[in-house]
């Protein structure tokens, strides 16, 4: 019997994804270099389907939440400026080595 294997694959098994936690503004500016800022104001601007406009939004997004995913990606929710549906984005920072390192150590630090 290969113990070693069966080893692994019980570690993998009962590896856990961090939890989603939720961000507030200041924490989202601690988390984010000046690029992931401009990117995100940029996709909070005009870049997000809003289904009541059947289209982006024109406006932007009024941001009421901010979440930091099990896979460290960004979950924004928010309303339309226009139509006040609301809208959600993702953000898929997690997929970038350097964001999934920050945060977490974010956790860590918080935490
Ligand atoms: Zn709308």
């Amino acid at each position: 019997m290969d113990l070693n294997f069966s080893f692994k694959k019980n570690k993998n098994r009962t590896m856990k994804r961090p939890p989603q936690i939720p961000l507030n503004q200041f924490q989202l500016a601690i988390l984010l270099n000046d690029d992931e800022k401009q990117f995100y104001n940029a996709v909070l601007a005009e870049n997000v389907f809003c289904r009541s406009c059947a289209g982006s939004v024109a406006k932007g997004v009024t941001v009421t939440e901010i979440h930091l995913t099990d896979l460290n990606d960004l979950l924004v929710r928010g309303n339309c400026k226009v139509c006040k549906g609301l809208v959600a984005r993702t953000f898929e920072f997690g997929d970038k080595k350097a964001f999934y390192d920050r945060a977490m150590k974010f956790r860590k630090d918080i935490s």
